[in-house]
């Protein structure tokens, strides 16, 4: 063990941390670009004041916003090969990932499985990240959503994926596209035994997870303003060269189409997933 570091260095920090600065005061809402006084940020569940804008939310942020007195267990994600493919671009995948789980707090890859009390329920929930990797989907998020699955499954407690990606992890190419389908028999073994499973999509919800399980849930609610589409407005406008409707493939238009059962503004989540788990319980 080492004295300097893992004693004044920590101790230093802080130090400099309790230090009050415009920057952790203050924030800039990239939409209506107003400023926000961060305790109101963050007691509206970094959901903006003044325009309701939902930022994005990493899930060691948003899990304790869900649970009863923001308790909850986090199960680890199972040990998957990390770079199967030896895949590199401009830079090596396994110093990306590296690179992204250093910035995690903790988690492996871009998805947090948790369980816990949601309304006085045991309920087992599963968040994608999007600050690691885009969300991307490979093995082993697609392993993890199977653990949180068999777990629900176990314990006869709802699920509740949270889903926020790009798509499928292009730098384990064929085996997160396997994922697709893995997820999707995950969640036949849901329906095959009555085990509730709630979908949220946040913002944005892309490619292999929306034709996945994202789409599949005995409820599928999304935050305001989520992206919720296969390919992005820009990809998607220049394959059929016409102009898409402002609203293309947000959260709203998708709700007016009948593609979802309601968009739920983040602080009203908890409240609605929890009476949702109560009507579960009642229809047995
Ligand atoms: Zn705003």
């Amino acid at each position: 063990m080492n004295w300097l570091t893992n004693f004044v260095r920590p101790k230093l920090r802080a130090l400099v941390a309790r230090k009050e600065t415009p920057e952790t005061l203050w924030l800039k809402c990239p939409k209506c670009e107003q400023m926000l006084f961060m305790r109101d940020w963050e007691a509206n569940q970094e959901v903006c004041t003044h325009c309701g804008h939902h930022m994005r939310i990493r899930p060691l942020k948003r899990l304790p916003y869900l649970f009863d007195e923001g308790k909850y267990e986090l199960h680890p994600l199972p040990r998957v090969p990390a770079d199967p493919l030896k895949f590199r671009d401009t830079e090596r995948y396994d110093a990306r990932l590296k690179k992204a789980q250093a910035k995690a707090e903790g988690a492996t890859d871009a998805l947090t499985v948790a369980s816990g009390l949601m309304g006085n329920r045991m309920t087992v929930l599963a968040a994608l990240d999007f600050g690691f990797m885009g969300g991307s989907m490979g093995t082993a998020v697609g392993e993890g959503l199977v653990m949180a699955a068999d777990l629900a499954v176990a314990r006869k407690a709802p699920l509740i994926v949270f889903s926020a990606s790009g798509g499928a992890r292009m730098q384990e190419g064929i085996l997160a596209l396997m994922q697709v389908p893995k997820t999707v028999a995950a969640v036949e073994d849901l329906h095959d035994s009555r085990t509730p499973f709630i979908s949220v999509l946040a913002h944005p919800t892309t490619g292999g997870l929306l034709a996945s399980f994202a789409s599949l849930g005995d409820v599928l609610l999304a935050e305001p303003g989520a992206l919720m589409s296969f390919a992005g407005p820009r990809v998607v406008q220049q394959t059929t060269r016409e102009k898409l409707p402002d609203d293309f493939g947000l959260a709203e238009s998708n709700y007016r189409f009948g593609h979802l059962d309601a968009v739920v503004p983040r602080p009203e989540l908890k409240p609605t997933i929890a009476k949702l788990l109560r009507l579960f319980a009642h229809a047995g």
